[in-house]
C-alpha cells in the first residue's frame, strides 16, 4: 500500500494521530528532502528507512519503489511540510502505483492553501490554486492576464524573494483595488496575515522587511462577474437561446453570459423545454 502523508506546514503539534502510526508503520519512507524527514521522524520517536524520491530527476527511484510495493511492502510519501503532490513531488509516483494497481491510501492533513484560505476572509465556495507562478516577470504576468476575469478566489504560493514582485505584477494586471491576503508564517511563532487592496498591501509589505521573510501564501478576490446575476432574466435568456440551440448548448451558453450556476440553469432549462417554450 502507498500513503500519501500530510506533514505539518510549520507547528509539530499538527501532525495527526494517523500520519504518526502510518509512519511508524512503513518499511520505506519516501521524501523530497531525507535530512527534513528524518528531522521530522527522529521528532516522532520513529526509526525508518528514508528514500529520497523527486517527481523530475528519478525514473529509477520510482520504479524500485513500485518494485517494493509489488513485493507487498508499505510506502509513505511525505513532503517537506503539508500535503504531498501539492506543488511537491508524489504525482508521478501515486500514477504509477494507480497503474500498477497498487492501492493509494490518502492520510490528509496540513496544506498551506487551504490553511490560508480558512482565514482569509474571501470567498471560499470556489477557488482555483495556482501554485508557484514562473519565476521570470513576463512569463508572471502572461500567466495573471489568463486569470484576470477568473472569478474564483484566488491562491498563489511564492517565495519571499518575489512576494512584493508577485503584488506589483497582481497591481500591474488586475488592478490596485482589488482585494487581496498575504498569509505568512502559518501555524508558526511569527504568523500574520495581512488583508486589504493590493495598492495598500504592496506599500505595507514593501515598508515592512520582515513581511519579506518566511513562506508565504497570496490569495486574490476573484474578478466580479462580468453581469450581475440578480440582474439577469435567466427565463428570457434560455427562452431566446432554446428557441435557436439543442438543450445542452443553451445552457452552455446562458452559463457563460450570465454566470449563474450550470444546475440551476439545467433545471430551468429542462421545465422550459417540457412546457414547450422552444416552439
Ligand atoms: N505541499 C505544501 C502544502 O501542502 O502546502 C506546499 C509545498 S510548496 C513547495 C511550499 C510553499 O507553500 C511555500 O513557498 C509557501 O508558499 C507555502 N507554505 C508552506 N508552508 C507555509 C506556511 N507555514 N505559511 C505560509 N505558506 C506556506
Amino acid at each position: 500500500m502507498l500513503h500519501i502523508v500530510a506533514t505539518p506546514i510549520g507547528n509539530l503539534g499538527d501532525i495527526s494521530r494517523r500520519a504518526i502510526e502510518v509512519l511508524a508503520g512503513a518499511d520505506i519512507v519516501a521524501a523530497e528532502d531525507t535530512r527534513r524527514c528524518r528531522a521530522l521522524l527522529t521528532h516522532l520517536g520513529l526509526s525508518r528507512t528514508v528514500l529520497a524520491y523527486h517527481d523530475h530527476s528519478d525514473e529509477h527511484r520510482e520504479r524500485e519503489l513500485i518494485a517494493e510495493l509489488q513485493r507487498g511492502r508499505s510506502v509513505a510519501l511525505v513532503a517537506d511540510a503539508g500535503t504531498p503532490l501539492v506543488s511537491d513531488p508524489g504525482f508521478r509516483l501515486v500514477r504509477a502505483a494507480r497503474i500498477a494497481g497498487i492501492e493509494v491510501v490518502c492520510v490528509p492533513g496540513p496544506c498551506a492553501a487551504i490553511a490560508a484560505l480558512s482565514i482569509a476572509g474571501l470567498p471560499s465556495d470556489r477557488f482555483v490554486f495556482e501554485g508557484f507562478l514562473p519565476a521570470r516577470e513576463a512569463a508572471r504576468r502572461a500567466r495573471l492576464e489568463l486569470l484576470v476575469d477568473e472569478t474564483r478566489t484566488l491562491i498563489f504560493y511564492e517565495s519571499p524573494r518575489r512576494v512584493c514582485g508577485l503584488l506589483e505584477d497582481l497591481r500591474a494586471v488586475f488592478g490596485g483595488e482589488r482585494t487581496a491576503v498575504v498569509a505568512r508564517e502559518l501555524t508558526k511563532l511569527h504568523e500574520t496575515v495581512l488583508s486589504g487592496s493590493i495598492d495598500a498591501l504592496l506599500e505595507r509589505v514593501l515598508a515592512d522587511a520582515e513581511q519579506q521573510l518566511g513562506e508565504i501564501v497570496v490569495l486574490v478576490h476573484g474578478a466580479a462577474a462580468s453581469l450581475d446575476a440578480a440582474t439577469v432574466n435567466s427565463e428570457k435568456l434560455l427562452r431566446v437561446l432554446l428557441a435557436r440551440l439543442p438543450l445542452s448548448e443553451a445552457v452552455d451558453c446562458a452559463v457563460e453570459i450570465s454566470g449563474l450556476a450550470r444546475n440551476g440553469l439545467y433545471r430551468q432549462a429542462l421545465s422550459l423545454r417540457d412546457a414547450g417554450a422552444a416552439d
